[in-house]
């Protein structure tokens, strides 16, 4: 499979140069030529498939040209290591739980396959490469697990400083080797803008070999389509067709289960939940896309005004709103009507939800109330674990939330980060020195 840029299609390049380069020269995002389709024999399987399965069988279709099959099967084994668990709430609302990774986010599992795709391509390279990620508070950590202690890669983070919960403060500013935490005095879209400056500065990649690990990587995105078809195999019922609600950001997460849909998987609904930070269901009820400054709110990691996987909802729609309007659904949410949420949850299921969840959730809820007559089942996907948001979710709920292992150990060490001022000048200094 080749890979295009969004922004010109002439230019074609192969996953790996895909995933080395992040963006294309022109700064574009890049998207497979064509959307292969996975067989209907597939589908008929599927209930039977372990994840690892899916991923191998999905996955091969877009890198086969460039990972042989058994460093993919390596890659996948090591990668999705840990469980991804879809609960039932109630007869329509399911949920499935994609926080059991190292860092308790489901960024883990695009991380993971990123970082051991990067690893297999520069095996025999000699200069060092640098991953450039902005984070809005998990991507930072989960790509800095990922990569940690890979040998020839650099790993420089940038966060938005005070705009991350303390843990993932922890989580960001405590790794060490090689990974560098810069907290920016701006907001996640700053950060993400010095980013993007970055990779078409002439200069630094003259001497930088530069690579980016958002979810705008599209190593980043293909890992991402997997849990949704592994999702509606583990329906107990063989359904026709399922509703994702997906809390999102920077829609990554939502746009790889649009390719999924493309590949076959029936998804009669998608639901675009948002926080206040709303410009995509703001876009599908105008029609207008206007991208606006984030503004805090208590799901963090979807403070996003200008969501960069925008561009590619747009190429897979040929830019036509109506046509997205058809699967995508956006709902926003105030943190009133999200921390509601959590108690309403914990009081009928006995269950915590974290607040990005928790957004995913109310999505669903709220579209099943709209539409009585659905009988389809619904899945949000639950991003984060939330012993993240021990601050937020316990006072809510009055009750101790359990910290996972894997998580107290970084609580104890203390942060190192380089504090920045939100300035091109100053951060190209930065990398240069
Ligand atoms: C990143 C993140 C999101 C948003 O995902 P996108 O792919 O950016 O839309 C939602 N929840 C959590 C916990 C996240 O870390």
């Amino acid at each position: 499979m080749k890979f295009y840029s969004i922004s010109n299609k002439k230019i074609i390049v192969s996953f790996k140069q895909a995933v080395l380069q992040g963006l294309a020269q022109d700064g574009g995002l890049f998207m497979p030529l064509t959307i292969p389709q996975l067989p209907l024999d597939f589908f008929k399987r599927i209930n039977l498939l372990s994840f690892q399965d899916i991923a191998y069988e999905v996955s091969q279709l877009f890198v086969s040209d460039d990972i042989p099959e058994k460093v993919l099967q390596d890659i996948i084994t090591k990668a999705f290591n840990f469980d991804l668990p879809l609960i039932n709430l109630e007869k329509q609302i399911y949920g499935l739980e994609l926080f059991h990774g190292p860092t308790l986010s489901f960024k883990d599992l695009a991380a993971r396959f990123m970082a051991r795709s990067m690893s297999y391509f520069i095996r025999n390279q000699k200069k060092e490469l640098t991953i450039l990620v902005a984070t809005s508070g998990d991507t930072g950590s989960a790509v800095a697990h990922g990569f940690f202690g890979l040998e020839g890669i650099k790993v420089i983070i940038l966060y938005p400083s005070q705009k991350v919960s303390m843990i993932q403060e922890k989580q960001l500013t405590t790794m060490g080797g090689n990974i560098t935490a810069l907290e920016v005095k701006g907001t996640f879209d700053d950060c993400q803008k010095l980013v993007k400056q970055a990779f078409v500065d002439q200069e630094l990649n003259k001497y930088l070999s530069l690579t980016s690990a958002n979810s705008i990587n599209i190593a980043r995105l293909i890992p991402q389509s997997f849990y949704y078809f592994f999702a509606y195999g583990q329906l107990k019922n063989k359904e026709k067709s399922v509703i994702f609600s997906v809390p999102s950001g920077n829609f990554g997460n939502l746009t790889a289960g649009l390719l999924a849909k493309k590949m076959g998987l029936p998804v009669g609904k998608f639901l675009a939940a948002t926080n206040i930070n709303d410009s995509v269901p703001q876009y599908l009820k105008t029609g207008y896309f206007k991208p606006r400054p984030s503004k805090k709110t208590i799901s963090n990691a979807m403070d996003v005004g200008n969501p960069s996987n925008f561009a590619r909802i747009l190429e897979l729609y040929g830019h036509q709103v109506q046509k997205i309007r058809k699967d995508i659904n956006g709902i926003s949410f105030t943190d009133q009507q999200t921390k509601s949420a959590i108690i309403e949850v914990y009081q009928k299921y006995d269950y915590i939800l974290d607040p990005h969840s928790a957004v995913g959730y109310l999505g669903l809820k709220k579209y099943l109330r709209q539409n009585p007559n659905e009988t389809r089942p619904g899945i949000f996907l639950q991003t984060a674990h939330p012993a993240k948001f021990l601050d937020l979710v316990q006072p809510l709920i009055n009750k101790k939330v359990e910290i996972p292992q894997r998580l107290q150990k970084y609580l104890t060490k203390s942060k190192e980060s380089i504090v920045l001022p939100n300035k091109f000048a100053d951060f190209k200094a930065f990398l240069l020195s």
